[in-house]
């Protein structure tokens, strides 16, 4: 069994940048990149300009950035592997992690899988469909996009998320509407009181988005009232998911601490998990900020984090 210094698993902008660092630091590491768990380059491969990365002040596409971060990891020596990781042994040292075809023992291992944003399967909203020509999960990423300025705006959820991205959008859209199944937000107080008391925010109760409508970009919403069953049109710019995320965190076999959410515990101000030699970098154990600079800035830690343990234990 080959046995590396430092496997990286995850190839969106935190496993990426983890991999720059590590291997310019020479650690020789492997880079799991996915295959069957989610879009090797990681989410930013699903959507078109990112205009908040800094560098690049007329924005970039996403999958065009990713594609960059994937060449300079490349550049300096990472071994990317188009597989997924199935399995991980962190029982012992070396740690195993097993790949849908390779295997390698591990002195360090990052984990940076990311987390997936939760979405409806309304008709209308499916990749093909108005996906990302108007429905997403990020107001904070996609909002400030000119087809979202002025226009009426559905925010699908009714927790704490929900209300944070409808109140980030009143920013742009001209009257932002918060689609919820039942009477009452499951969000804390706080947050219901100043959705509630928001100029800009109207409750839609009892109601669910049935179907989304438009050509190159959203055009209208289908409303049906769970309560009268009543079926209502209205003009629609655009349609944000806010139901949350679910991290990429399965294969590891609750070998590692979590949060009651399912996000993986790290110690603050490092990105040191339950299990020493293991790090976490990106949203696989961010629910707070989940950007793409924070996620890459997190992966810049993890290997300095995963470099200082290694030579501390004799192992660079
Ligand atoms: C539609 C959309 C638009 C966005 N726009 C912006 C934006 O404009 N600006 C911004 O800053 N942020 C944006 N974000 C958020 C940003 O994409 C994320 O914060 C960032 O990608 C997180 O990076 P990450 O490396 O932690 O994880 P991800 O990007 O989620 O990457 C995780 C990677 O891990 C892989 N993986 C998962 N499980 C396994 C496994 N078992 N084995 C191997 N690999 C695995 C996946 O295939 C994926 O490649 C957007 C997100 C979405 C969904």
């Amino acid at each position: 069994m080959e046995r590396k210094k430092l496997v990286i698993i995850g190839s969106g902008p935190a496993g990426y940048t983890a991999a720059i660092y590590a291997a310019r630091a020479e650690l020789q590491p492997v880079l799991y990149e996915g295959f069957l768990s989610g879009i090797s380059g990681g989410q930013l491969m699903t959507t078109t300009d990112v205009e908040n990365y800094p560098g690049f002040q007329d924005g970039i596409l996403g999958p065009q950035l990713m594609d960059a971060f994937r060449k300079q990891a490349e550049r300096f020596g990472t071994k990317i592997l188009s597989e997924d990781v199935v399995s991980v042994d962190f029982s012992k040292t070396p740690f195993m992690v097993n790949g849908s075809q390779t295997s390698f023992e591990a002195d360090a291992v990052i984990i940076a899988t990311g987390a997936t944003a939760k979405r409806l399967d309304i008709k209308g909203t499916r990749d093909g469909e108005l996906w990302q020509k108007g429905v997403t999960a990020c107001a904070v990423c996609d909002g400030a996009a000119p087809i979202f300025r002025n226009q009426p705006l559905y925010v699908v959820g009714g927790g704490d998320s929900a209300v944070e991205e409808a109140i980030f959008l009143t920013k742009y859209g001209s009257q932002v509407f918060i689609v919820h199944r039942r009477d009452e937000l499951r969000a804390s107080k706080i947050m219901a009181e100043r959705a509630l008391k928001h100029p800009k925010i109207t409750m839609v109760w009892d109601t669910v988005i049935e179907e989304v409508l438009g050509d190159n970009v959203v055009k209208e919403v289908v409303l049906k009232n769970l309560k009268t069953q009543a079926i209502e049109r209205h003009p629609a710019g655009g349609v944000f998911f806010a139901i949350g995320h679910q991290p990429n965190t399965g294969f590891l076999n609750g070998q590692l601490k979590t949060h009651d959410n399912g996000y993986l515990v790290v110690e603050p101000g490092t990105t040191k998990t339950s299990q020493e030699g293991v790090f976490a970098a990106g949203d696989v154990y961010d629910f707070s900020y989940r950007q793409a600079i924070t996620a890459a800035g997190s992966g810049c830690m993890a290997a300095l984090d995963a470099e200082k343990w290694l030579s501390e234990k004799g192992l660079t």
